[in-house]
């Protein structure tokens, strides 16, 4: 019954199901309290204020009828006038209500904008380590990904080898920064070198290349940490945006698409990605949360409980020998297994009841990813365990395990 495209889809997705059943085995055997899980990206800081008082003035404020109904597929316009206008606050860009589409999160704006330009057999070019569903969002529009193999020196995106990668097939490529699983922040220099050999092989190729930038977390960056606005340096940019991390909003399903007007034919793929929103089931994003973000457009993430519980972290496994680049932004550590089987590394930590994720969900074997979005509490009951773990591989008194 099941279609041949799902089945291995169905396969993947129980290994992250494991994890989770893993995870409530030793909460019912351990209590929870002794259970450290850093699987999920789930954010622990509660949706600001600001947030509830929005839906409370909304339900109170606005017209039922209005704020439950069908609205244009893109989304309201006064919502999209005032994240316009946000982002041109904040950035210098001169977007208005036609470059924003609101969407269901950023999963499924990546969905849209992939359903919008992608013919069956284009190429997406994607850094590894990546966020491995964009394999299953390339995959629903029958493109195929062209994966360049990370660098482990800094986890930079290899720019010598997306010049390689680059050929006629090539429809886009897909950044994200700050990086999910690697927690660093791409600079300014880097998105200018990407823009020019975009720019080259956009001219070698004879059709353009879209830059989807995917950027749930680019409010959540550190130590001052600028995160340059990428449709700045390259026309043919998407920004695909979310509230999950930001506001912490994830089950809420908000968030938006930038298409610029340097973006070709930019009226066009806004007019068919609005089409790409209702064909593809979602039709608008969440009524509701659209009118709760024209109120909360400014507010701000909680950056500072993500930065403290880094600053325990980080040291901490540096400290117990661990190889670890010091992330910038996001909320993870991407830790590079004592061994080269990541997997036997993740199930000592599971025998200490440390929950991370393999390196290898991500593309990038030989490391896993610890989530930080906990408490701080749980990240200071769980460095006696991490101290156990570095133990057992001889790697206490190493601190020249530092990367950065
Ligand atoms: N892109 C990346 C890199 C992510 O890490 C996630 C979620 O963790 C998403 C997209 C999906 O986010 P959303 O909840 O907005 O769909």
């Amino acid at each position: 019954m099941i279609s041949d495209k799902m089945k291995p889809l169905v396969g993947n997705n129980s290994a992250i199901r494991q994890m989770f059943e893993e995870g409530k085995r030793l909460a019912a055997v351990y209590g929870a309290e002794n259970v450290y899980d850093f699987s999920l990206g789930n954010p622990n800081v509660p949706a600001p204020k600001e947030v509830g008082d929005a839906i409370r003035a909304v339900l109170e404020e606005e017209e039922s009828t209005f704020v439950h109904g069908y609205m244009n597929n893109a989304g309201y316009e006064d919502v999209r006038d005032a994240v316009a206008d946000s982002l041109n606050r904040r950035f210098g860009t001169s977007f208005g209500r036609g470059n924003i589409l609101m969407t269901v999160g950023a999963a499924s704006g990546m969905n849209v904008i992939l359903k919008t330009i992608l013919n069956p057999g284009d190429e997406v070019i994607v850094f590894a380590p990546y966020f491995l569903e964009y394999g299953n969002y390339v995959g629903n529009y029958d493109g195929v990904l062209s994966v360049i193999p990370p660098n482990t020196e800094d986890f930079m995106p290899d720019l010598e080898e997306l010049a390689k990668h680059i050929n006629p097939r090539t429809r886009a490529v897909i950044i994200n920064s700050p990086n999910n699983p690697t927690g660093v922040v791409y600079p300014e220099e880097t998105i200018r070198k990407l823009a020019d050999i975009l720019l080259e092989g956009q001219s070698a190729v004879g059709h353009p290349i879209v830059l989807i930038s995917d950027e749930p977390y680019r409010e959540l960056a550190y130590d001052g940490a600028e995160v340059p606005y990428v449709t700045r340096y390259y026309p043919n940019t998407v920004v695909c945006y979310s509230y999950s991390k930001s506001l912490s909003l994830p089950g809420e399903r908000i968030g938006y698409l930038v298409i610029p007007d340097e973006l070709e034919q930019s009226g066009e793929v806004f007019a068919a990605a609005s089409i790409a929103n209702r064909v593809l089931g979602s039709v608008n994003a969440p009524s509701l949360m659209q009118r709760v973000i024209r109120r909360c457009v400014d507010v701000q993430a909680n950056v500072g409980a993500y930065e403290r519980n880094r600053d325990l972290l980080y040291p901490a496994l540096i400290k117990y020998g661990f190889s670890c680049i010091r992330p910038q932004g996001a909320f993870y550590l991407f830790v590079k297994s004592p061994v080269q089987d990541e997997s036997a590394f993740v199930n000592v930590c599971r025998e200490h009841r440390i929950l991370v994720v393999p390196g290898s969900s991500f593309a990038c074997p030989g490391y896993v990813r610890i989530s930080y979005c906990v408490s701080y509490e749980q990240i200071q009951r769980s460095l006696p365990e991490f101290e156990k773990v570095a133990r057992i591989y001889g790697l206490l008194g190493k601190e020249s395990g530092r990367q950065d």
